[in-house]
């Protein structure tokens, strides 16, 4: 296998949403945007990303309703990696972090993830919920699976998530503390989690949670483009389709797709 090819597979579950659904018909979405005529298949740094030989379209995975659609995937992204693949999943809402993650981290030792969103979804459950999307980084915290979670761009913290935090050792740089000029440095293998409301809902209308105040787009290719680690694999989760405006949030996950890919390759 070469090592410097990307898969980008679409994990298409919402149903641990708990707002509205809509995120399972994203990964289409997403990559046909990528391959939109009006724009090229390039990132910044001028690597065409075009073709089988770099950035391969591996489709959906097949998933059942209801929870054994987590084990799916847990089970789908760790043959992925056993077979050398670096893998960009697109979601599907934030609750497929947990078994993606759970797939991946036993393949790397020290595995940290670097993860932007509004929201730092550590809720031990939520109305009587476990895995719903606003759970993912307490279960896998509690699983032990990860050496770090660094969680940028957060700006709706409250008193239980706050605690959650602080008892798994989440590093939590919130919207008030962000600068996109402070580089964020990871020794060992991240896992990059990308939910699109990281970004403040002017650039990225698309998704189920709004909440403004976020990153602007630029600030997150930057971060994407300048933190210190090697990227193994990543995730970029919430784009809603229902909520689009004229396909302009399926663009903005297209281009960090872009930029994510450059970074998988270049390690
Ligand atoms: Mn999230
Ligand atoms: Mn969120």
């Amino acid at each position: 296998m070469n090592a410097s090819k990307v898969h980008v597979i679409g994990v298409p579950w919402d149903e641990k949403s708990s707002f509205m659904r809509g995120c399972a018909g994203a990964p289409g979405k997403i990559w046909d945007a990528f391959q939109c005529e009006s724009a090229n298949t390039c990132s910044e740094d001028g690597r065409d990303l075009a073709g089988p030989s770099t950035l391969f379209f591996r489709g959906n995975m097949q998933l059942s309703a209801g929870n054994v659609a987590m084990a799916e995937i847990s089970d789908q992204a760790s043959k992925l990696v056993a077979k050398g693949v670096r893998p960009i999943f697109l979601g599907g809402d934030h609750a497929v972090t947990y078994p993606l993650v759970q797939g991946i981290a036993g393949a790397y030792q020290e595995l940290s993830i670097l993860h932007f969103d509004a929201h730092p979804d550590l809720y031990d459950e939520f109305e009587g919920h476990r895995y719903f999307h606003g759970s993912p980084f307490a279960r896998i915290m509690e699983s032990g699976l990860v050496n770090r979670l660094v969680s940028v761009g957060i700006r709706t913290m409250n008193p239980h998530q706050q605690e959650q935090a602080r008892r798994y050792g989440v590093e939590i740089i919130d919207m008030m503390r962000f600068d996109s000029r402070k580089p964020i440095t990871i020794d060992g293998p991240v896992y990059l989690s990308i939910d699109l409301d990281v970004l403040d809902p002017a650039f990225a209308p698309g998704i189920s949670h709004h909440e403004p105040g976020g990153l602007s787009t630029r600030e997150l290719i930057r971060t994407i483009q300048s933190f210190e680690g090697t990227l193994v694999a990543a995730d970029i989760v919430e784009y809603n389709p229902h909520r689009d405006i004229q396909n302009v949030t399926a663009m903005v996950a297209a281009k960090l797709m872009k930029e994510v890919a450059a970074r998988l390759v270049s390690g």
